[in-house]
């Protein structure tokens, strides 16, 4: 790649020595190689997000809500350049990548749509109290690599848009769509508002305990997430945590068998299955458990494995080296306590880090394909005889992000979601989510809310005036 990858900070674009490397996980290539932020440089900047401060707080909200506008503008205008960023460095297919592109650029526009709450009364002694909600200062958002756009606008979106100032960093396995966001927005906001640094495994720690910065806006895996936690105590900062999930799918007995199999396969294998709200148990009822396997398996064999710049693929690579040792891991650990795979189970000899779509027939509930989250192209198909028993194994997690339940009658299935411990549970669907509706993880799953006016109201304080 001959573009030259910089990083933003208080408005300028920082040509620095590139030092960190990027891969494409279908060749395991270098692609790019990107600046690092050091200590100094993130003083500096936290020192200039904090002097950018009092001015975007005081500016009229409906003028930042403009510019978020504008900033989906700009993205939407390099949909193509950005899309195709997100394959080289991601490995998802093309068209893929581009939903993704025009699903950050959907959140901003929605997240523009939110108005902060205000409340004002006057009691019987004639004392007026008037609440409203104030932004905290200095926001770290702090990405994942599955879908490092979408996850980026999320944090960005609702932080600017309540007058916080902002400073974005992206995995270092995916740098690079998201550097090239700062540049394409460098000239949208005032110096310091919004500033993207990117960086090795050191970066993240440096910001979670940065004395200079209010919150944290994180997601990524939940052993991470109690990392960030413990980092940010001694600051007492504000925090929202999106971290792992491992939800099941419970198809009741009278939901088609081939319909429903086809709709869960893309559940559970979009983006190779590394999708925190992917479909990772399912539950079949054993009446229709047959049919569903084998509609599954089919589905599973016909999927198109390569490159995301090859056209009809539909299962890319794992992402990264340490994800792909960990999945093959598992798909090992089935192997060796002899389970059955309906379809997959081997691994081409690479590069690249390929796993074919891996089926697991019915393993036993206490294995590891089923209490760990794989994040990965492998999925268990589970057996279950009664609804009270799927609903108690589904809520046996450690996690409780989402879930979905399959019927063809609506009712029974809503009946059934409402027993769930999860954030969402979705009625003949999974992935669904909206930038005005609030998301948000349950048990490991997480701290606080994402999207809707919950997640804007996590960027605040209150602030009371009395009198
Ligand atoms: P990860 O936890 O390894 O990394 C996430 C981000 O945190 C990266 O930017 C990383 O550089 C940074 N980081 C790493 N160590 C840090 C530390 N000590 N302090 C601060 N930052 C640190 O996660 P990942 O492997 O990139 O992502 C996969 C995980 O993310 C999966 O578990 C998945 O379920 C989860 N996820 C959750 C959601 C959600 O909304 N709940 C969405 C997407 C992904």
């Amino acid at each position: 790649m001959t573009h030259a990858f910089r990083l933003l900070s208080n408005g300028q674009l920082l040509d620095l020595p590139a030092t960190l490397p990027v891969l494409d996980p279908a060749t395991e290539e270098e692609i790019a190689r990107v600046p690092e932020c050091t200590a100094e440089l993130l003083d500096a900047t936290v020192q200039a997000a904090r002097a950018a401060f009092p001015a975007w707080r005081d500016m009229p909200f409906a003028q930042r809500a403009e510019s978020l506008v504008a900033l989906a503008a700009r993205i939407k205008a390099h949909a193509d350049e950005l899309a195709l960023l997100i394959t080289r460095e991601q490995g998802r297919p093309l068209p893929m990548a581009k939903a993704e592109v025009m699903t950050a650029v959907h959140w901003l526009r929605g997240t523009a749509q939110l108005a902060l709450p205000q409340s004002e009364r006057t009691d019987v002694q004639g004392v007026r109290w008037a609440t409203r909600r104030v932004p905290l200062g200095v926001v770290a958002a702090i990405a994942p690599w599955n879908f490092p756009l979408t996850l980026a606008a999320m944090k960005l979106g609702p932080a600017l848009l309540a007058g916080n100032t902002l400073i974005l960093k992206p995995s270092p396995f995916t740098p690079l769509a998201t550097l090239r966001l700062g540049e394409l927005a460098a000239d949208l906001f005032p110096a310091g508002v919004l500033n993207v640094l990117a960086g090795g495994d050191a970066l993240g720690p440096m910001l979670t305990a940065h004395p200079g910065i209010a919150k944290v806006g994180f997601t990524g895996s939940t052993a991470t997430g109690r990392r960030v936690m413990a980092s940010a105590a001694p600051t007492l900062k504000h925090l929202t945590l999106e971290l792992g999930g491992n939800d099941a799918a419970i198809v009741l007995p009278d939901a088609d068998p081939v319909k429903t199999a086809r709709k869960l396969f893309m559940g559970a294998f979009l983006n190779s299955g590394q999708v925190c709200i992917a479909a990772k148990r399912i539950y079949v009822h054993e009446s229709i458990y047959d049919g569903f396997a084998a509609a599954f398996a089919e589905a599973a064999k016909a999927a198109k494995m390569g490159p995301g710049t090859r056209e009809g693929v539909m299962i890319g690579p794992v992402q990264n080296r340490p994800q792909y040792e960990r999945v093959k891991a598992l798909i090992e650990d089935c192997r060796a306590s002899g389970q059955r795979f309906l379809v997959g189970g081997d691994v081409p000899a690479g590069p690249g880090y390929f796993i074919a779509p891996t089926v697991v027939d019915n393993p036993p509930e206490d294995s590891r394909i089923v209490q760990e989250e794989p994040f990965g192209p492998v999925v268990p198909l589970l057996r279950y005889s009664s609804v009270d028993e799927a609903v108690q194994r589904a809520n046996a997690s450690e996690y409780g992000l989402g879930a979905s339940v399959w019927s063809s009658d609506p009712d029974a299935a809503r009946a059934v979601a409402a027993r769930l411990e999860t954030g969402t549970v979705w009625i003949n669907s999974v992935h669904l989510l909206d930038p005005q509706v609030p998301f948000a993880g349950r048990k490991q799953s997480g701290l606080g809310v994402e999207n809707g006016v919950e997640g804007l109201l996590e960027y605040t304080a209150v602030q009371t005036f009395v009198g």
